[in-house]
């Protein structure tokens, strides 16, 4: 998998030369963040941490993930709309994890009272990386799946520019002619602005529910720009501001400040520090509405650790997608090992098993956004600690993915350039839409790519750990 700029890599004149090249190319395409200082203005800005290089990808592996991405957004769908199995498999994470709970109370709540909700729009990132066999090739291995505020469709866009004049700038411009365009925030755009028509009500906005805190505004606002082109009324609003508000009328329409809101896109609202009280109310009132949200609470639930658990689990995936044999094959084939810690025989052997080989492992609670796997030997205490309490319950195991890394230097603010072993991951942004039980729209939309050192086991760009990267397909 070695990349054909190898002979370069250690070329520190012109490894310096093409980082300022990068780093002004960054900036002029847009490759934006705001500064941890000023979160929440745009006075001052920074380029978001990137690759200098592009970096080797499969691409037999990056086939793959594009071929599957409409099986997966299909899966999520069928997930969303099927009750039993929401309950059952989250039966025993809900006992002992109080975010999922809420989540889950939400859900059975609105349910209750009955939908007012018809059209339905799915925005997910499926995420992989490349697990390097003992003797045969890489295999393409799921991470996760991200069904809410799946981020950077925007700002990696504008990476490909940046990566195509580095390499020019290394001698390299052949290379560059092979970059892929991509731009997932435009796939994005077309979901919201088709499920905003399909809401029927022209006068209607796009309301992006945002944090409180904003450094990631600039790839918000490249899906945000998409609809204002196609002539859409976009409004950014916390959930603090619903609170304050936000209204239903009788039939269920959500207003904000007297305006009326067709689609609630969602890029706040997955970790518990997200919400008091106030925003649990927030987000209820969004659920119960007609709104179109993306996603709706029983989507975000479907794509709980918890609920990738269980679909590794035979026969799981033939009962959720009865008929679609050959897309069962398809997802199948992208799991890695995947093991229940719920109370019983299978779960203390699990438990087990990982105690005693901590380093063929990483134990997931029900979390998102990076930095909350254990890996190795904290892997291990943790689960000695807790492997007779229901406790460990709120945690699923899985195989540890180990791709072969590649070297790269890693962009970063008033950081040093040094050379680093880095390994990939690969995600594809999916969208679609149903209304009623009619999918109207199911296709994937652009990829991103995101490198970090082998050093680092978790972790995200918004983590601070992974950067931005191009696919440069070998
Ligand atoms: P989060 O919801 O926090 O993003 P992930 O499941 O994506 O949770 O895990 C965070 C990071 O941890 C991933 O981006 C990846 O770098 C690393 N990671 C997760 N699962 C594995 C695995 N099975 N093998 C190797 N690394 C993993
Ligand atoms: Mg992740």
């Amino acid at each position: 998998m070695a990349a054909p700029w190898e002979d370069v890599l250690r070329d520190r004149p012109a490894i310096r030369e093409a980082a300022a090249v990068a780093v002004d190319a960054a900036l002029l395409q847009g490759v934006l963040m705001r500064t941890e200082g000023q979160p929440n203005a745009s006075d001052v800005v920074n380029f978001a941490p990137f690759t200098l290089l592009p970096s080797p990808v499969p691409s037999a592996l990056f086939e793959q993930a594009y071929a599957v991405q409409q099986d997966f957004n299909m899966l999520v769908d069928a997930i969303s709309q099927n009750k039993e199995f929401l309950e059952h498999t989250l039966a025993s994470t809900i006992k002992v994890d109080d975010f999922t709970a809420r989540l889950f109370r939400i859900y059975t709540q609105v349910l209750e009272e009955g939908l007012a909700q018809s059209v339905f729009l799915g925005i997910n990132r499926s995420d992989y990386m490349f697990d390097s066999g003992v003797d045969g090739p890489p295999a393409l291995k799921q991470i996760e799946i991200n069904t809410i505020a799946a981020s950077f469709g925007g700002l990696t866009s504008r990476t490909v520019a940046v990566h195509g004049q580095v390499l020019k700038v290394l001698g390299k411009p052949q290379e560059a002619s092979r970059l892929l365009p991509n731009n997932p925030s435009r796939g994005l755009a077309l979901g919201i602005a088709k499920a905003w028509e399909l809401y029927g009500s022209p006068s209607a906005v796009v309301m992006f529910l945002v944090e409180e805190v904003q450094r990631n505004i600039f790839d918000q606002r490249c899906v945000e720009n998409e609809l204002w082109n196609r002539d859409i009324r976009v409004i950014r609003k916390r959930f603090r501001d619903v609170f304050e508000k936000g209204s239903l009328d009788e039939a269920r329409r959500l207003y904000m400040d007297g305006q009326e809101v067709a689609v609630v896109y969602y890029r706040e609202g997955y970790v518990p520090s997200n919400y008091d009280e106030q925003n649990w109310e927030a987000r209820l009132l969004l659920e119960r509405s007609r709104a179109v949200k993306c996603p709706d609470i029983a989507t975000q639930l479907a794509g709980t650790k918890k609920v990738q658990q269980e679909l590794s689990r035979p026969g799981t995936l033939e009962r959720l997608l009865p008929g679609h044999a050959e897309a069962v094959t398809r997802i199948r084939a992208t799991f890695a090992g995947l093991y229940s810690l719920d109370m019983g025989a299978e779960g203390d052997k699990v438990a087990a098993m990982a105690i005693a080989d901590p380093d063929r492992f990483v134990l997931k609670p029900q979390r998102e956004g990076g930095g909350n796997n254990l890996y190795g030997e904290e892997l291990r205490q943790v689960l000695e600690k807790i492997r007779d309490s229901p406790q460990r319950t709120s945690y699923i195991l899985m195989d540890k993915i180990k791709p072969r890394p590649a070297m790269n230097y890693l962009l970063r603010a008033h950081s040093p350039l040094q050379v680093s072993e880095c390994i990939s991951e690969l995600g594809i942004f999916g969208v679609y839409l149903r209304r009623g039980s009619e999918l109207v729209l199911n296709e994937a939309v652009g990829h991103l790519l995101r490198t970090k050192a082998v050093e680092h086991a978790d972790g995200g760009v918004a983590a601070g750990v992974a950067v931005l990267d191009t696919p440069y397909l070998v």
